[in-house]
């Protein structure tokens, strides 16, 4: 098992992220929270990289378009009249080409963070996937106010700044797509955490 120091997660900055000029804002949120960056690059993605990068199985496109169904109950809105389906698994891939389109609108950063418990402390850095329901203090909450009931209105992908692993192996599995099979990490000793 790793040092609990060692934990590695992956972020992407995505175009929004880039096009508000917020990428040394966002460096610097997991800086000050005694993460280190461990590895960094500019570089404008190809569209099949980022179709490799989205899951494409059954369960995780249903899962986005469930997203979709519920945020649409809960606002009274009528998914069939909106979008022309009322299937999970429809809504799902829709938005995954708006996803997919989005991502290669503009070049990324992407970023190998470590850090204790990395992968989570991310995460809760980011705060949730909708900028309207992220809190202040949270890089969405502080810079996003996006929704998918508008996202997808403009048939296009809720845009929230960045990309962060869910889980240490979706870590280790986008780290060797971005940055190859052989990664490792760029190794130093941080003033104040370290020594
Ligand atoms: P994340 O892990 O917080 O990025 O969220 P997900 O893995 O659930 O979704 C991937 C990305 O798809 C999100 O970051 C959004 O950019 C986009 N997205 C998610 N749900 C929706 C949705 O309901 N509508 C639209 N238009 N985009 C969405």
């Amino acid at each position: 098992m790793k040092h609990p120091k060692e934990e590695i997660t992956f972020v992407l900055i995505k175009p929004d992220g880039v096009r508000k000029g917020l990428v040394g804002e966002i460096i610097k949120r997991f800086e000050q929270r005694d993460l280190k960056v461990v590895a960094l690059e500019m570089f404008q993605p190809t569209h099949e990289q980022i179709d490799n990068h989205y899951p494409k199985d059954g369960a995780w496109i249903t899962r986005l378009g469930q997203k979709t169904l519920k945020t649409y109950e809960k606002y009274g809105v009528d998914p069939l009249a909106e979008l022309g389906t009322n299937k999970d698994v429809e809504i799902g891939k829709m938005v995954r080409k708006w996803l997919v389109d989005f991502m290669v609108s503009a070049p990324l950063v992407k970023m190998v963070v470590q850090g204790i418990h990395a992968v989570d402390v991310v995460r809760k850095i980011a705060g949730p996937t909708f900028g309207y329901q992220a809190e202040m203090g949270t890089i969405r909450g502080d810079f996003s106010i996006d929704s998918p009931l508008l996202a997808n209105k403009e048939k296009r992908a809720v845009m929230n700044l960045i990309h962060a692993s869910e889980t240490p192996e979706e870590a280790e599995h986008e780290i060797e797509h971005w940055f190859g099979k052989g990664f490792k990490v760029h190794s130093y000793k941080r003033y104040g955490i370290d020594e």
